[in-house]
């Protein structure tokens, strides 16, 4: 199995509810929790394991904002296991899902220099690295219903713009869906070979914003004013 997520960057409208889903989830689950620094200071922080960053995209009038959820990629070839001097960080065989144990981990935060998509939230408080579990403590709860066996930011997401599945199964959601709208890695050329895939934005048609001189509501507002004129 190779488990990830695909995001639909046509559908997302960066409400962030998946990031505050995850939050929640994850505070209380295996790795949390999920601590926040002067929450009602000046420069709030905190470790947060899915993050939205938003763009500008194109010229002005036609430029239009993309908005971009980043997580942890569940990379094929990780760097950030290979250089984990305590063997904190792990790939599962079973599922593909990168993982730390936190009781391994120094908090030396070597993997977070590694991870070039910045996915890794070292929790100063606790001293060790935290990440995205794809909700590992979620997917296989047998408790729950089937249908609520996926990662809290898929569940949560009001667009439908995340879907989670088994990239291995060419049958699967994550598989079809990629192969119909061109699913992409985000910077393949580090080779890293990120599982995650995301949908471009598709092209949108400009619309006009002003009323043309020639076109019909002209002819009209002209017999109207010829009418009042009379
Ligand atoms: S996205 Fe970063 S943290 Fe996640 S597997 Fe890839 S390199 Fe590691
Ligand atoms: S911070 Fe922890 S998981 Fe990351 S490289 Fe250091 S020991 Fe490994
Ligand atoms: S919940 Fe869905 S729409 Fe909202 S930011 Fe996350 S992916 Fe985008």
């Amino acid at each position: 199995m190779k488990l990830g997520l695909v995001i639909d960057l046509d559908t997302c409208v960066g409400c962030n509810a998946c990031a505050v889903a995850c939050k929640q989830w994850n505070t209380s689950g295996t790795t949390g929790p999920l601590t926040d620094f002067e929450p009602y200071g000046k420069d709030p922080t905190g470790v947060w394991f899915n993050r939205i960053r938003n763009y500008e995209v194109g010229d002005y009038p036609n430029s239009k904002t993309v908005h971009f959820p980043m997580s942890c990629m569940h990379c094929d070839d990780a760097a950030c296991v290979t250089v984990c001097p305590t063997g904190a960080s792990y790939k599962r065989e079973e599922d593909g899902i990168v993982l730390v144990d936190q009781d391994k981990c120094m908090g030396c935060n070597y993997c977070a220099w590694a991870c070039p998509y910045g996915a890794r939230e070292l929790d100063r408080e606790d001293g060790v690295m935290k990440k995205c579990t794809l909700c590992v403590d979620r997917i296989y709860d047998e408790n729950l219903p089937e249908d609520e066996r996926k990662p809290a930011c898929v569940m949560t997401c009001p667009s439908h713009a995340r879907y989670f599945g088994d990239f291995d199964d060419p049958n699967s959601e994550v598989s079809i869906i990629s192969r119909e709208r061109n699913g992409e890695q985000l910077m393949p050329e580090l080779g890293y070979e990120p599982v995650n895939k995301y949908l471009r934005p598709r092209e949108k048609k400009n619309v006009d914003t002003y009323v043309n001189e020639t076109n019909s509501i002209k002819a009209v507002k002209d017999w109207v004013n010829r009418l009042v004129a009379r």
